[in-house]
């Protein structure tokens, strides 16, 4: 069966290259009909961030892929926190001393820096493992002997891998195909602190082989470390899941890694839902209007697509649809202005209904009161074309609401002398209307001009400044019919005062 996992550290807000990978993992799930779970992986607790936790669970749940298995909900292999598995992972760590795979290490720090110098002097990177130790300082080899010793006098130690010497790795990726690895230029990992603690690496694989993951997706930044995970695998005598690194998401100037820097720099949102801190708030998607499933669209498309042209997929649409045969390798460049577009069509396929129940508590910020929603829904309906999100409606829609408090200077310096006489008449023309909606208007004031050779724009440029206080906004008939004839004639008069 399939099983994936999302397995974040909780060190901070979840960014959008964690989200991208949460749902691909979600969709490779489902299109599978398999299992989605997330697993939060706190073993580093110097770097252990309160809120959020909370905070990857709302955004998932916000963006609709919730896991099927976490904590608190079907916790079939739980916990689902490692630091509530501790217990678990020393018989591992042991198990691997016990097969010879792994070893005590007691080197401070110092002497750690001491190595790294010595080799950068000599033009060398330093590579920590057991085959470098015998070669060139047998010293740095410790016998079990003196390991135990040293472990009961109270000396603190880890206990690192021992990458197996002289190997070459082919190792199967379903994006990347074939990755060839030097088990030579390995390092020899830790796995486990004398604190108790085990470190990402045994922990991660411990836990994927004990809840039964099948495929492991997750970003390319964790590529380096596939070779040593297929060793433990191996070391354990355990299956080991298939891989599957998805492509880095690129800054949308210049080259390199999107970060949170980026974002804050260009001013678009690098989070899913805001964060606070001390330091100020870094802001959502969600709070800056995007719709859930415009973000959903678009991750989907970061370093994956169905192969025709299509943008435009709903979540079901990406379940059916997904496929991590066609993820590419290479980058995704990260987009904020084709971000807004895909909003923007979310936006207006959204009915009028929930679009003017979304818009109301902005006007009922701005002091209006009294409107029905039946009047918001039209309003909403005419300019929706216009906008990314329900927080530009109000800009695009003022003058509804509200009389123009001042006149675009260019439009009025383009009246004629004879544009008052002719807006009087216009007037006279609305005032005889009865039925005042929009079409009717419309060919009863065209016709008193055809009658009269009144040129359109004579008319139509002062009718629409009178009304809006400057040369835009949509259908001007449509507008004359929402404010209703008295408020549409105040206006003109007003204009022409
Ligand atoms: N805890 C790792 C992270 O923060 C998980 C990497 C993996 O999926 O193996 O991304």
């Amino acid at each position: 069966p399939i099983r994936v996992r999302f397995a974040p550290s909780p060190t901070g807000p979840l960014h959008i290259g964690g989200v991208r990978t949460a749902l691909f993992n979600y969709l490779f799930a489902k299109k599978n009909n398999g299992v989605f779970f997330l697993r939060i992986e706190d073993t580093d607790q110097n770097r252990f961030v309160p809120g959020a936790e909370e905070y990857i669970m709302e955004a998932l749940e916000w963006l609709g892929i919730a896991p099927d298995e976490t904590i608190g909900k079907n916790e079939k292999f739980g916990p689902y926190k490692q630091s509530e598995r501790k217990h678990l992972y020393q018989q591992y760590a042991d198990e691997l001393i016990n097969s010879g795979n792994a070893y005590y290490a007691f080197d401070t720090a110092e002497a750690l820096d001491l190595h790294r110098k010595q080799h950068e002097e000599q033009g060398k990177t330093f590579i920590y493992n057991w085959h470098n130790r015998e070669k060139l300082d047998t010293s740095l080899v410790i016998s079990a002997e003196e390991s135990a010793k040293r472990i009961a006098a109270g000396e603190d130690y880890v206990i690192r891998f021992k990458t197996p010497v002289d190997e070459t790795l082919y190792l199967k990726d379903i994006i990347r195909g074939e990755v060839k690895f030097e088990t030579n230029l390995l390092d020899d990992k830790v796995l486990f602190k004398s604190d108790g603690m085990p470190t990402y690496h045994l922990a991660n694989i411990v836990d994927d082989h004990l809840m039964e993951t099948s495929h492991v997706i997750r970003g390319e930044e964790w590529l380096p470390s596939m070779p040593l995970h297929v060793l433990l695998y191996r070391a354990f005598g355990w299956e080991a899941p298939e891989f599957a690194h998805l492509p880095l998401i690129l800054k949308p100037i210049g080259n390199g890694k999107l970060s949170k820097r980026d974002g804050d720099k260009l001013g678009f949102p690098v989070f899913p839902l805001e964060w606070k801190t001390a330091e100020g708030v870094s802001s959502g998607y969600r709070e800056k209007g995007f719709f859930p499933e415009a973000v959903v669209n678009f991750l989907a498309l970061l370093g994956w697509n169905d192969g025709t042209e299509q943008e435009l997929f709903s979540l079901e649409e990406l379940v059916q649809k997904f496929d991590l045969n066609r993820v590419h390798k290479a980058g995704a460049k990260f987009d904020p202005e084709k971000n807004k577009w895909f909003n923007h069509q979310y936006l207006v396929k959204q009915n009028d209904e929930d679009l003017a129940k979304a818009f109301a508590p902005i006007v009922a910020d701005k002091g209006i009161d009294s409107y029905e929603l039946a009047k918001l829904e039209k309003i909403v309906s005419l300019i929706k074309e216009r906008a990314n999100f329900v927080s530009e409606f109000w800009d695009l829609s003022d003058f509804f609401f509200v009389a123009p408090i001042s006149y675009d200077e260019k439009a009025r310096k383009n009246w004629k002398e004879e544009t008052p006489t002719l807006m009087q008449e216009l007037i006279s023309v609305l005032g005889e209307i009865t039925d005042f909606t929009s079409l009717n208007i419309e060919t009863i004031v065209k016709d008193w001009m055809t009658k009269n050779e009144i040129g359109m724009g004579k008319v139509m440029q002062p009718f629409r400044l009178s009304l809006v206080g400057a040369l835009k906004g949509p259908h001007l008939f449509d507008i004359v019919e929402l404010i209703g004839k008295e408020e549409t004639i105040q206006r003109i008069e007003k204009a022409i005062d």
